[in-house]
C-alpha cells in the first residue's frame, strides 16, 4: 500500500486553512464534512479531530502541529534579550542599565523621574537646554543609568504586548500615604511576566500621613518582601518633592543592576526599540530610538516596523547633536520615512533596497495577519493545546469588581486546580477589563476571567484584534463549572448568532431546472451568500437553511448591501411568497472572531 502523504493538523482552524493545507478546494472539503454529518461554512472553526477525518478521507494521515514551536519563539527570551543571542560571548561588554519607572496614578512617577533627571542636570556638566525625549541617561557615581520616560508609559505597555521589553529593571513607585493599588499589581505582573527586577521606590515620605510601615506590608503580601525583613525586594524611601533618598534609589538601581548580566556587543548588529515617534511640521519624522545592541551612526539605514530611512541627524536628550549612540543610549533621530509605532523593534541594514524589501515583506505579513486573526488561546483549546505537555498550566488574569471578591474567586479557582491541571494566576486586580489586562494576556497566553465586571471597549476591540479571550461571570458557580470543564477538555464552545442583515422579498421568479428565485431588495445590513437563512412570513418562521444562490444581474455574488436588489434561491426550499423576510445571520464562537 501506498504511504499516505502526512498533514499537520492545529487543534482548531477554519476550513479554508484545512482546504489550504490538504490542497483542495474549500468546497471539496464543506463536502466531506457534510458527508460525515456535519455542516459547516467556510470561514468556520473546527476542531482537530473534525478535520482530522475530513483529510484521511482524502488520502492523508492527520497529525498534530505542534503549537509550542510557534509559541516558544515568541515566548523563549523577551526580545531585548534575544537581540544579542547571536553575539559572540566574548563580545558582550556591560552597558547601562534601562529602567522602567512604573505605579498606580498620581503615585509620584513624573515626579520621580522629573526629580532624578533635574538632581544630574545640575550635577552634571551640561546644564541648560533639556528636552523630554522619551529616555534620558543619568550619572551615578561614576555609571550611566538609562530612565524609560515615557508620558504614561504607554511604550513600556506596548513594549511588553509585542515582547520587544525594553526595561532590565522596574522602579515601581508606590505612595506611602497610599499603599499597594490595583495599577501597582498590575505594574508588578507586567514585571514578572517579563522577569524583570524590581525596585520599589517608597515615595512621598515627606507627608505626615505617610505610613511607610504598612506599606511595606502590604508589599510583603504581594509577593515584594523588602530586604530588611529577609526579603529579596530593596525598597527604597523617598520624596520626589524634597529630593530625599534619590541617591540611595539609584545606588539600589545599580546594586540589582550589578546582580543582573546587562550586556551588549557595542559592535554587533545594530537593533533596539522605538520609544516614541511624531510628525514634526519642520523636521519631519522625528523619532527616539533605544539602542540595545551594535552603535548607530549617522548615514545608518534604519528599518523600524514598516518604514526605513537614512539617519540624518541624531541628538541626545539635552539637544546635543550625537555622532553615535551605543547600547543603552536613548537618542532623537531624524530620517525616517514614516512614524512608526512606540514599542516596535528597529535594526540596522545595509542598504535602503534592502530596508525597502523588508518593509515590503512585513506589509504583506501584515496583510496576510489582519485577514486571518492571529488567535491567542481561549479557554476551549486550553485541554487540545496542554495534551502534550506533562502538567497543564492554564494561565489567568482574573478581575473582579470589589478588592472583598478577590480571595473568594481566588481560593475557589485554587480548590480546582489540581496536581497536573495548574491555574497559573498571571495577573488579578479589581475593576474593569482594561486593554492592560488584555496586552497582558496576549503576551502570556492567558484567558481573561471578568467576575461582575465589564470589558473596556477599547480593551475589547484589542482582544478581538489579538483572538484573546474573555470571559465574564456574574454567578461564581457558572465561573468554576467552565474552569474546571476546560481543565478537563470538555468545556463546549459557546456560540453566539449575529444578524448580519434582512432582504424584503419583492417577486417570486419560477426560473426552468433551478427553482424558485427571490427578487429581493436588502433593506439591512448584509446579504452574504455563505450566511444562514431564515424566512420569515410575518412573525412565523418558515424555514432556516442556507443559501443556493445569492446574484446581482445574473452574476453570483459573494454580498448585497443595504438598497440594493438581488436575486436568491433557498437551499431545499422553494415555498418562497412576496412580502416575506429573509434575515441572514452568522454563528460565530463567543468572543472570537471569525
Ligand atoms: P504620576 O501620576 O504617578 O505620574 O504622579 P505625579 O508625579 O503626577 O504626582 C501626583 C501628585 O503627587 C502631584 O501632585 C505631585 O506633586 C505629588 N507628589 C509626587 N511625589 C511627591 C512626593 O514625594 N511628596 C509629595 N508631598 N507629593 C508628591
Amino acid at each position: 500500500m501506498a504511504e499516505r502523504k502526512q498533514v499537520e493538523i492545529p487543534p482548531f482552524l477554519t476550513v479554508r486553512e484545512l482546504a489550504e493545507r490538504v490542497g483542495a478546494s474549500p468546497i471539496d472539503v464543506i463536502k466531506r464534512l457534510m458527508s460525515n454529518g456535519i455542516m459547516a461554512s467556510i470561514n468556520q472553526q473546527i476542531d482537530f479531530d473534525t478535520a482530522a477525518i475530513v483529510a484521511e478521507d482524502m488520502g492523508f494521515e492527520a497529525r498534530p502541529l505542534k503549537v509550542e514551536e510557534e509559541a516558544e519563539e515568541e515566548e523563549a527570551a523577551p526580545t531585548w534579550r534575544r537581540i544579542y543571542a547571536d553575539e559572540p560571548p566574548e563580545s558582550l561588554k556591560p552597558r547601562p542599565p534601562i529602567v522602567a519607572v512604573l505605579g498606580h496614578v498620581d503615585h509620584g512617577k513624573t515626579s520621580l523621574l522629573d526629580t532624578i533627571r533635574k538632581t544630574n542636570v545640575q550635577a552634571g556638566e551640561y546644564g541648560g537646554i533639556t528636552q523630554r525625549i522619551g529616555a534620558y541617561q543619568v550619572k551615578h557615581q561614576g555609571q550611566t543609568i538609562t530612565f524609560i520616560d515615557t508620558p504614561g508609559h504607554k511604550a513600556f505597555t506596548a513594549m511588553r504586548a509585542r515582547g520587544a521589553q525594553g526595561a532590565d529593571i522596574v522602579v515601581l513607585v508606590v505612595a506611602a500615604d497610599d499603599g499597594v493599588m490595583p495599577q501597582t499589581e498590575e505594574a508588578i505582573s507586567h514585571a514578572r511576566a517579563a522577569q524583570v527586577p524590581i525596585v520599589v521606590a517608597l515615595n512621598k515620605i515627606d507627608k505626615s500621613n505617610a505610613r511607610p510601615e504598612q506599606v511595606k506590608r502590604q508589599l510583603a503580601d504581594v509577593g515584594l518582601v523588602p530586604d530588611e525583613w529577609g526579603g529579596d525586594t530593596l525598597v527604597v524611601p523617598v520624596s520626589a518633592k524634597t529630593g530625599e533618598g534619590i541617591e540611595d534609589l539609584l545606588e539600589a538601581i545599580l546594586l540589582v543592576a550589578a546582580e543582573a548580566e546587562i550586556v551588549a556587543n557595542p559592535d554587533g548588529k545594530t537593533a533596539g526599540t522605538v520609544l516614541e515617534a511624531e510628525m514634526d511640521r519642520r523636521r519631519g519624522v522625528v523619532a527616539t530610538l533605544l539602542v540595545q545592541n551594535g552603535t548607530l551612526k549617522i548615514g545608518d539605514v534604519v528599518v523600524a516596523g514598516m518604514t526605513y530611512g537614512r539617519l540624518r541627524a541624531m541628538f541626545d536628550e539635552n539637544g546635543r547633536r550625537v555622532k553615535e549612540a551605543g547600547p543603552s543610549k536613548p537618542v532623537q533621530v531624524l530620517g525616517l520615512g514614516d512614524v512608526p509605532e512606540a514599542g516596535e523593534m528597529f535594526t540596522v541594514v545595509a542598504s535602503d533596497k534592502e530596508a525597502k524589501a523588508i518593509v515590503e515583506e512585513r506589509k504583506r505579513q501584515a496583510e496576510e495577519a489582519t485577514s486571518r486573526p492571529r488567535r491567542t488561546i481561549s479557554l476551549e483549546e486550553f485541554f487540545a493545546l496542554s495534551q502534550d505537555s506533562e502538567t497543564k498550566e492554564l494561565n489567568l488574569i482574573v478581575k473582579v469588581s470589589a478588592q472583598g471578591m478577590l480571595s473568594p474567586v481566588l481560593d475557589s479557582l485554587e480548590e480546582v486546580s489540581t496536581d497536573d491541571l495548574k491555574i497559573n494566576f498571571i495577573h488579578a486586580g479589581t475593576g474593569d477589563v482594561t486593554e492592560s489586562d488584555v496586552m497582558l494576556a496576549s503576551t502570556t497566553n492567558a484567558v481573561i476571567i471578568g467576575f461582575q465586571v465589564r470589558v473596556e471597549p477599547s480593551a475589547r476591540r484589542l482582544a478581538e484584534a489579538n483572538g484573546v479571550d474573555i470571559r465574564l461571570y456574574n454567578i461564581i458557580y457558572k465561573l468554576l463549572e467552565d474552569v474546571e470543564l476546560a481543565l478537563h477538555g470538555l468545556l463546549e464552545p459557546e456560540y453566539v448568532e449575529t444578524t448580519i442583515g434582512k432582504a424584503e422579498i419583492r417577486r417570486v421568479f419560477r426560473i426552468p431546472r433551478v427553482g424558485k428565485v427571490a427578487g429581493c431588495l436588502v433593506v439591512e445590513g448584509e446579504v452574504r451568500r455563505n450566511a444562514q437563512v431564515r424566512l420569515w412570513r410575518g412573525d412565523e418562521k418558515i424555514f432556516e437553511g442556507r443559501v443556493r444562490s445569492l446574484k446581482r444581474f445574473d452574476e453570483d455574488v459573494r454580498e448585497v448591501r443595504t438598497g440594493f436588489e438581488c436575486g436568491i434561491g433557498l437551499e431545499g426550499f422553494d415555498d418562497i411568497q412576496e412580502g416575506d423576510i429573509l434575515e441572514f445571520f452568522v454563528v460565530e464562537k463567543a468572543g472570537t472572531q471569525t
